[in-house]
């Protein structure tokens, strides 16, 4: 079984979806389908809950209205019969009656704010399902609600989802497309929750692990990884291969294409996702596997709003014991590091989770000197093999990056990931640079 999940502009036109039912029933092969909302709705969704934060159930009432509207159009052009126009029509009645029940709970809580941006997925997913039995395929959809669990900490609970999918597939496994949604999933507390920003592609893994599918496609708007952000630099190209751990370190260091933690139970059961393009199909798009190529350098990526800690020890010399009793404290408030530079007394970490950094801070004010942090950071992460036998490597980088100041370095955590701090202000120009300078692609 293979598991493709589209992404929000591959299901947000009648015609995409129209594309996406040729596209999954163009072979024979059993699929599990999972979608996202159509672009532009958990932004609007999250927009409604901002006004109802706000106690603006008129504004709220305005922008559902208008969202409204958009669907009662989508389902105008997305059915051929009569049958199936009111099927849709009835689908988006019932998610919009309740979408409106939540403007009358006070006070609007973050459950509630969960379970309106779950409606995006809710809607698509029906809509699709809908769309397909109007086509007589032989399809279900299995609600992920049932099966998607997270834990207290936000982690996925994924001998839970192999479980209940397992249950879920023993009752309906005869189905040929298997469609579900992206994103949603439900919390220890048996609430609607989610799995963040762009957490589709999570789920679609996490299905993939679990029931040990032959491959995960991803499809979306561009035909694969690209070797740099495209939304800021102008000449990328593709990558047609990629490693789990050159693929991991991209999605977790910003490249948008795939949640940060996508690859994490695809590489666990060693199950191969390929990214592809859903506007045009035959493009090769990107392999992410066992295999790469030997090129030095892969790929670049960039992770925003990063903040830098630099801490010092009170004892001089000799602090061993020191680095332990600073993680215990990123432990204790639940802060990952992402990039670390130590000398003999001092520590430099970034983090990007900083709603407990007032504590975390006061907590390592104890027994370490902190000067003030730098905010608004970026972290440039450079993807490739980068043995260590090799000269001038690093040279290469750090010419590509002449002229822009550089916070931290790390090098050598892995051969794979060369990371480098700056100001967020020198994004766009670091990330042009070494395009420049690593793939020889200087901008028109
Ligand atoms: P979807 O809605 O299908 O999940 P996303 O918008 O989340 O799509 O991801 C696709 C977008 O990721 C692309 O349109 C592109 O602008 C952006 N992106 C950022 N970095 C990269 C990269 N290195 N390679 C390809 N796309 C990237
Ligand atoms: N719809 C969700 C979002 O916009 C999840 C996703 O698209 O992957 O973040
Ligand atoms: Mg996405």
């Amino acid at each position: 079984m293979q598991v493709w999940k589209f992404g929000g502009t591959s299901v947000g036109k009648p015609e995409r979806m129209h594309s996406i039912r040729n596209l999954i029933t163009s072979d024979d092969q059993q699929k599990i389908i999972v979608l996202s909302a159509l672009s532009g709705t958990t932004n609007a969704l999250l927009s409604i809950g901002e006004s109802l934060k706000a106690d603006q159930p008129g504004e709220a009432a305005e922008k559902i209205e208008h969202l409204k509207a958009h669907y009662d159009s989508f389902v105008r052009d997305l059915y051929k019969t009569s049958e199936g126009l009111t099927k849709g029509q009835k689908i988006i009645e019932n998610e919009f009656s309740f979408i409106r029940s939540l403007t009358r709970i006070k006070p609007f809580t973050l459950k509630q704010e969960k379970e309106l941006v779950a409606e995006g997925e809710l809607l698509s997913t029906q809509i699709f399902q809908a769309y397909l039995e109007e086509l007589e395929h032989d399809s279900i959809l299995l609600p992920a609600l049932e099966f998607m669990r997270i834990d207290a900490d936000g982690e996925p609970e994924l001998d839970y989802t192999e479980r209940k999918l397992r249950e879920l597939l023993r009752a309906h496994g005869d189905k040929k497309l298997i469609v579900t949604q992206g994103f949603i999933c439900r919390n220890p507390r048996g609430e609607v929750d989610n799995l963040k920003r762009g957490g589709s592609d999570y789920t679609a893994s996490l299905i993939g692990g679990a029931i040990r599918a032959d491959e995960i496609q991803i499809w979306t708007d561009i035909d694969g990884m690209h070797n740099n952000d495209p939304r800021i630099v102008k000449k990328t190209f593709p990558i047609r291969a990629l490693t789990f751990e050159e693929a991991a370190e991209l999605a977790y260091f910003g490249a948008k294409i795939l949640h940060p933690s996508t690859i994490t139970p695809a590489k666990m059961f060693g199950v191969p996702v390929r990214l592809k393009n859903t506007m045009d199909p035959t493009a090769e798009g990107t392999l992410i596997a066992n295999k790469t190529s030997d090129q030095v350098f892969k790929a670049i990526a960039a992770k925003d709003s990063i903040t830098a800690l630099y801490i010092h020890s009170l004892r001089m010399l000799n602090a061993y014991g020191f680095l332990r009793r600073i993680f215990e404290v990123f432990e204790k408030y639940k802060t990952p590091v992402d990039l670390i530079a130590t000398s003999e007394v001092s520590v430099s970490v970034t983090i990007d989770k900083t709603d407990n950094l007032t504590e975390l801070m006061a907590e390592l004010r104890t027994f370490c000197e902190l000067e003030e942090p730098d905010y608004d950071q970026a972290i440039i992460c450079i993807v490739g093999n980068f043995s260590a036998d090799q000269a001038g490597i690093a040279l290469q980088v750090l010419k590509a990056m002449e002229g822009i100041p550089i916070r931290m370095i790390s090098y050598g955590g892995t051969e794979h990931n060369i990371s480098l701090l700056v100001h967020g202000r020198y994004k766009a120009e670091a990330l042009n640079a070494l395009n420049e300078g690593l793939f020889e692609l200087k901008e028109a």
